[in-house]
Formats: C-alpha cells, sequence, structure tokens
C-alpha cells in the first residue's frame, strides 16, 4: 500500500515550513521526501524519482530557478514553487525556467494542495499520446484535432491568433503560463515586450467564450503573471 502513495519531494531550507508539509501532505496521501538546499535536492530528485517536487526559491546554496533549469535538462516532474511576495520577479524567472505553478508565502495548505492535484494530473495526461484531442470544461468545448470551438453546443468562430492563443493556454489547462510564454509561442519571439497583444486578444476570447466576460471562469488573470485556463 506504502508504495502506492505519490512521492513529493520538498525542497526548503525552513525547518518550520518543511515540518509543516511533512504533515499536511502526509495527511493527504503522499508520501514526503525532504531536502533542505538545492543541491541535495537535485541529489533527491535524481535517486527518488518523485511524482511533484515543492520547491522553496529562496535556498541557501543555490538559486531555486538554477534547481528548476537543471531539473528540466532531463525530467518533466511537476515543479510548484513556494515565493515569497518580495520574489515576484523570480517567480517569472521561475514559471518561465519551466516550473508549473506557483504558491506565495505565507501559503494556504489547501491552495498547495489543490495546485499540486492539478499538476500530477496534467503530469498524467501528458504522459500519454500528448495533449488531449479535445478539452471540455462546463458549456465550453474544444476540438484540438478539428480546431472547432462551441460554447454550449454552438460553434463560436475564432481568429487564427485566437485559436492559437486559447489551445495554448487550454493544452496546459491549470498550469499558469507567463506572458512572455505566451507572446513567444503564440505571436513569436519578437513579440515578448508587447504585452498589450495578449490583453486584447484574452479580452475578444473572454467576449466570446464567456458567459461574463468581466468575472471570467475560464480565462484567469494571474495579475502580474500571465494567465490560467480553469477546467474547474
Ligand atoms: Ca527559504
Amino acid at each position: 500500500m506504502t508504495s502506492e502513495r505519490p512521492v513529493v519531494l520538498v525542497i526548503e531550507d525552513e525547518p518550520q515550513i518543511r515540518k509543516f508539509l511533512r504533515a499536511s501532505l502526509d495527511a493527504q496521501g503522499f508520501s514526503v521526501e525532504q531536502a533542505e538546499s538545492g543541491e541535495q535536492g537535485l541529489v533527491m530528485a535524481a535517486n527518488r524519482r518523485p511524482e511533484a517536487i515543492v520547491l522553496d526559491l529562496g535556498l541557501p546554496d543555490l538559486d531555486g530557478v538554477e534547481v528548476i533549469r537543471r531539473l528540466r535538462e532531463w525530467s518533466r516532474v511537476p515543479i510548484i514553487v513556494l515565493s515569497a511576495r518580495a520574489q515576484e520577479d523570480d517567480k517569472i524567472r521561475a514559471l518561465d525556467a519551466g516550473a508549473d505553478d506557483y504558491v506565495v508565502k505565507p501559503f494556504a495548505v489547501g491552495e498547495l494542495l489543490a495546485r499540486l492535484r492539478v499538476a500530477l494530473r496534467h503530469a498524467a495526461t501528458a504522459d500519454g499520446t500528448g495533449a488531449p484531442a479535445s478539452i471540455e470544461a462546463g458549456e465550453l468545448k474544444i476540438d484540438l484535432g478539428a480546431r472547432r470551438i462551441s460554447v454550449s453546443g454552438k460553434e463560436v468562430h475564432l481568429t487564427p491568433t485566437e485559436y492559437r492563443l486559447l489551445a495554448e493556454l487550454a493544452k496546459h489547462a491549470g498550469k499558469v503560463l507567463t506572458q512572455r510564454y505566451l507572446l513567444k509561442e503564440v505571436w513569436g519571439p519578437g513579440y515578448v515586450e508587447r504585452p498589450h497583444y495578449l490583453r486584447i486578444y484574452m479580452a475578444n476570447l473572454r467576449r466570446k467564450l464567456e458567459a461574463d466576460p468581466a468575472q471570467p471562469r475560464r480565462l484567469l488573470t494571474e495579475t502580474g503573471v500571465g494567465y490560467r485556463f480553469n477546467l474547474e
């Protein structure tokens, strides 16, 4: 039985937070491994092959972003970053380096667990044949194979750019994508300094797809960071 518990590796130098995370994650059915530094975390990630990693960005030896870069050289394990409020820029750098999500310290454990579950689910679907051919979120249906979008069964027409943006968000449902990432993927590397493109196209998508564009349920803004497609 014990071996079926998903292993989560916590890389965090503060003993109180490690203790708190061990108790909380253990109570939720995870098997917890812990590392106190970046170097130790990298070694444990390679040896124990955890299902997910919770990584503090402020570590004594290595920059947390460097830990992500090194992990991403060989692993696609979901990484949830813990960042202090003062580390706004680091948070974005962490996402751009390949982290899946972040939780801001001080955090509610419920929020961390929710992020962890989404990341694990996403990793499980990504392991198969790649992104699913179609994605359904309530009344919204996105058929990625046929490039067809419908809301409550009614087809919605999107421009090619709107479609690329929506598809990019939907393929990474639950994950926060930075402005820089979306601009690069949808418009190209020369457009990463043009966040207004994103604002305009997100407004268009919300107008076409959301029941109430002012209170979006699917296309969420992560203030100062980017956007997230919400499946729940
Ligand atoms: Ca720390």
